[in-house]
C-alpha cells in the first residue's frame, strides 16, 4: 500500500480552508481523513475515525484544549472541517476515573461539552481519542490488518509483524471500556506508532497529520507483506467449477422472496428488502472454498459490520438453470432456518443481558449463492450497496486470514453486544429516540423496501408517478421508449432511480427492461403501466393499420408489461400490484377517438382479468381513469385549438368539470400511490377527472 499524500493537494486544501477560517492543522486533518476514507482497503461506509487535539476558543472567547473528532457514522471519504465535532478535552479526560459509564450518560456529557451545541454526536470511539495523548490519531479497520489479527494467535502474529511499534489491546467492545483499556496498554508498553485493537482494527498516531497517516500506510503494508510472504493456498471444493448456473435475473426474485417477512400486524403486507448483486472474481473464487460452510458461520471481521451485514451470511446452493424450483424450495427452507436461528440467537443473548433489548428483523443482509455470486440486502438501495461492499471486504479479510492461519471472529455474545448497542444502532436508525420503539423494519416510509417500475416515465404522468413513489420510499425504475427522457427524470428524482430504455410494443425490449430492473434491484413489486399515445379516426373508415398500431401500444403494451411483472412477482411469492393508466376513454368514448378508446377499454378488461386470475397470489390489479391532463397527449397547442373551438378560455377548458378544477399529473400520481397502498383493493377503477358524470363508472 502506497501513501497517497500529495503536497500540492494538501497545500491547496490548506489555502482553501484558510478562506473560511479553518487553520492548517484542521485542514490537514480533513485531508488525510479523506485519503484514508478513499481507500476501501482501509475503511468502508462510516467505519474508522480520526481526531486532532488543538487549542481553540469557545463562544465566550475563552481558550481551551479542544478535541476535534469525526462525527458518528459519517463517511471519512467525504470529511469536511465542519463535520468534525469539537469537544472540550479536559472534562472528557476526567472520565477516566470512572469504572463504567452508561451510554446515555456518556452521550449527555459529550454533548454538554461540545463547543458548538448543534454539532452531531461524536464518533463512538471518541473517548479513545480523548484518553490517548497524541495530537493526530487515525483509526481504521484495514482489511489486511484484520486478516492477521482475526486469528486464535493474533497477538503473536502482531508481535512478529509489528514488533514493539504497536501495542496490543485485547478485544473489548468499542466505546468507553475500549478507551480505558487502550490508554492502559499505551502507558504500560509505550508503543511508538500506535495500537492494534484485537479483532477490531488499528490505531496510529503522529505529531502531524502526515506522520499519523503514513504510519497507518506503513503498518498496513507490513500486514500485506506478511500475508504475501506466508500465503498458503486455500483448498477448493471438489467439482467446484460451476456448470449450468441460472441467470442472476432469474435467481434474484427467488432470493428476494425467500428473504422477505410477512407483516403479522397487517394482512397482505410484507417486509421486503432491496438487493445488490456482486459476482467479481474474488467472490466467485471464495464460493469455491472447501470450508465455505464453516467460514459462513464464523462471524464478522470487525464488530461494527454487524449492524450492516448481521453476523452471518445466508448460504444458498448452486441454482441449476434446469431445476430452479428445487433452488427456490431450498432457498425458502434455508432462509426460514436463518430467521429461526436469529430468533434463538436474540432470545439467548437478550436473556443474558436481562431482557432489555428489542429484537431487530431476522432477515439476512448478505446472501451467498454458490456458483453465482453474492447479494447485499438492505431496506433501500444504498443500504444494499453498503451490505454488498462490506460482504466483499469480509470475503477478502476471511480469505487472507485463512491463507495465513485460521480466521477467528469475536464471540457470539460480543457480536450481539455490538449489534444491540444503541450507539451502533443509532448509525443506521433515523434518530436515537426511535430506538425505544425497537428497530423493526415496519417503521419509516410506506413503500420502503419496495420496487416500482413505471412505463412512459419520461412523460408528465409517468414522471409525477415516479416522484410520488420515490417520495413514499420505493426504489423506482423509470421506463421510456425515449431513454434520455427517462434518464433526465431519474436524475431529478433520486440518485438510485434507474432509467431504462423500453419500447412496450416490442416483447424483447420489455423482457430486457425487466431483466435490467431485476439485476439492479432484485425484483419488482409495483408496476405502473402508463405508456400510451392517442390515435384518432372515425371508426367506420379508419385504416386497419392505425387500429393495430394503437392496439400494439395501448393494449398489448400493457399486456406485455403485466406479463413480465407477474412472472417476477410469482417467483418472489410476496404478492404485488399492477396499476394501469386507462383514461376516461375506456368508459366514455369521445367522437372520432375510437382508435384510442377501444384498446383502452380492452386494457380496462385486462386489468380485471389480472385481478381475477392472480388475486389468490396476492397480486392486485387496479386502474386510473384520468382526463384532460397537461401532457404529451394534451399539448399546449391542442389546448389552445380545442378551447378556441369551444369558445372558452384555456383555463375554463382545463377546468371544465363538475368541481371546476384543473386536474394535474400529480393528482393522477397520487391516485396510483393510493392504489398501491390499499392492500384490500383490487379490480378498482379510480377516476381522476374533476367530475364528469358521463364518464362516471356505473
Ligand atoms: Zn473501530
Amino acid at each position: 500500500m502506497q501513501s497517497a499524500w500529495v503536497d500540492a493537494d494538501a497545500e491547496a486544501l490548506v489555502s482553501r480552508a484558510a478562506q473560511t477560517g479553518v487553520d492548517r492543522d484542521l485542514a490537514l486533518r480533513v485531508y488525510t481523513t479523506r485519503l484514508l476514507g478513499g481507500d476501501r482497503k482501509l475503511v468502508l461506509h462510516g467505519g474508522g475515525n480520526t481526531s486532532l487535539k488543538a487549542r481553540g476558543r469557545d463562544r465566550l472567547g475563552d481558550e481551551a484544549e479542544v478535541l476535534y473528532v469525526k462525527a458518528t457514522g459519517t463517511d471519512m471519504a467525504e470529511a469536511e472541517a465542519g463535520g468534525f465535532c469539537a469537544v472540550r478535552l479536559e472534562p472528557m479526560r476526567k472520565l477516566r476515573a470512572l469504572d463504567h459509564i452508561g451510554d446515555l450518560d456518556l452521550v449527555a456529557i459529550e454533548r454538554a461539552n461540545l463547543i458548538e451545541p448543534a454539532a452531531p454526536n461524536p464518533s463512538v470511539e471518541m473517548m479513545l481519542h480523548a484518553f490517548l495523548p497524541h495530537k493526530f490519531i487515525d483509526h481504521t479497520h484495514a482489511t489486511a490488518v484484520l486478516s492477521v489479527i482475526d486469528q486464535p494467535d493474533g497477538e503473536q502474529k502482531c508481535s512478529d509483524i509489528f514488533g514493539a511499534r504497536l501495542g496490543f489491546v485485547p478485544y473489548v467492545m468499542p466505546g468507553f471500556g475500549l478507551a480505558k483499556e487502550a490508554i492502559t496498554v499505551f502507558e504500560r508498553d509505550k508503543p511508538r506508532d500506535g495500537l492494534i485493537l484485537s479483532k477490531h482494527g488499528i490505531v496510529t498516531w503522529g505529531g502531524s497529520a502526515r506522520e499519523a497517516y503514513e504510519r497507518m500506510i506503513e503498518m498496513v503494508s507490513l500486514a500485506e507483506d506478511f500475508i504475501a510472504r506466508n500465503r498458503k493456498s486455500v483448498a477448493v471444493a471438489a467439482g467446484a467449477t460451476p456448470r449450468n448456473v441460472a441467470d442472476p435475473a432469474h435467481v434474484a426474485p427467488i432470493v428476494r422472496g425467500a428473504c422477505a417477512e410477512k407483516d403479522e400486524k397487517t394482512e397482505g403486507a410484507w417486509r421486503r428488502l432491496i438487493l445488490e448483486f456482486r459476482c467479481g472474481e474474488t467472490v466467485l473464487r471464495f464460493l469455491q472454498t472447501k470450508d465455505l460452510g464453516r467460514l459462513t458461520e464464523s462471524g464478522v471481521i470487525t464488530p461494527d459490520h454487524t449492524i450492516r451485514t448481521k453476523n452471518w451470511p445466508l448460504l444458498l446452493p448452486l441454482p441449476d438453470n434446469d431445476a430452479l424450483d428445487h433452488f427456490a424450495s431450498a432457498a425458502r427452507q434455508r432462509a426460514g432456518d436463518f430467521a429461526l436461528r436469529y430468533h434463538r440467537y436474540f432470545a439467548r443473548n437478550n436473556a443474558r443481558v436481562g431482557g432489555i433489548k428489542h429484537e431487530l428483523d431476522p432477515l439476512p443482509r448478505v446472501v451467498l449463492v454458490e456458483g453465482l455470486g453474492l447479494f447485499g440486502l438492505g431496506r433501500s438501495k444504498p443500504d444494499a450497496v453498503i451490505a454488498a461492499d462490506i460482504a466483499e471486504a469480509w470475503i477478502e479479510g476471511v480469505r487472507d486470514a485463512e491463507a495465513v492461519g485460521r480466521f477467528e471472529s469475536i464471540t457470539e455474545a460480543e457480536m450481539f453486544d455490538c449489534e444491540y448497542w444503541p450507539l451502533e444502532q443509532a448509525k443506521v436508525a433515523p434518530t436515537f429516540a426511535s430506538l425505544a420503539g425497537g428497530g423493526r423494519l415496519g417503521r419509516g416510509l410506506p413503500l420502503a423496501g419496495q420496487i416500482a417500475a413505471i412505463t412512459g416515465a419520461g412523460g408528465a404522468i409517468g414522471a409525477a408517478t415516479g416522484r410520488a413513489f420515490a417520495a413514499a420510499g420505493a426504489e423506482v425504475a423509470l421506463l421510456d421508449v425515449n431513454y434520455s427522457a427517462a434518464r433526465e427524470q431519474a436524475e431529478q428524482i433520486a440518485p438510485t432511480a434507474l432509467p431504462v430504455a423500453c419500447d412496450v410494443t416490442d416483447a424483447q425490449s420489455v423482457r430486457t427492461a425487466f431483466d435490467k430492473i431485476v439485476k439492479d434491484f432484485g425484483g419488482v413489486d409495483i408496476v405502473v403501466s402508463n405508456a400510451g399515445a392517442a390515435w384518432q379516426g372515425r371508426i367506420g373508415d379508419v385504416a386497419e393499420h392505425i387500429m393495430r398500431q394503437s392496439f400494439e401500444l395501448n393494449f398489448y403494451g400493457h399486456q406485455r408489461v403485466a406479463q413480465a411483472a407477474v412472472k417476477i412477482m410469482l417467483a418472489q411469492g410476496t404478492g404485488g400490484c399492477l396499476l394501469f393508466n386507462v383514461s376516461k376513454q375506456a368508459v366514455n368514448p369521445g367522437p372520432n377517438f375510437g382508435p384510442y378508446g377501444i384498446p383502452k377499454a380492452a386494457a380496462l378488461a385486462l386489468m380485471r382479468q389480472y385481478a381475477l386470475d392472480y388475486g389468490s397470489h396476492g397480486i392486485r390489479a387496479n386502474a386510473v381513469n384520468a382526463d384532460r391532463i397537461r401532457s404529451g397527449l394534451l399539448t399546449p397547442e391542442m389546448i389552445a385549438s380545442r378551447s378556441k373551438a369551444r369558445g372558452v378560455s384555456e383555463q375554463d377548458y382545463m377546468s371544465g368539470n363538475l368541481l371546476g378544477r384543473e386536474v394535474t399529473a400529480e393528482d393522477v400520481a397520487q391516485a396510483f400511490l393510493h392504489q398501491a397502498l390499499e392492500l384490500k383493493t383490487t379490480a378498482d377503477v379510480t377516476t381522476v377527472d374533476g367530475g364528469n358524470i358521463a364518464a362516471a363508472m356505473r
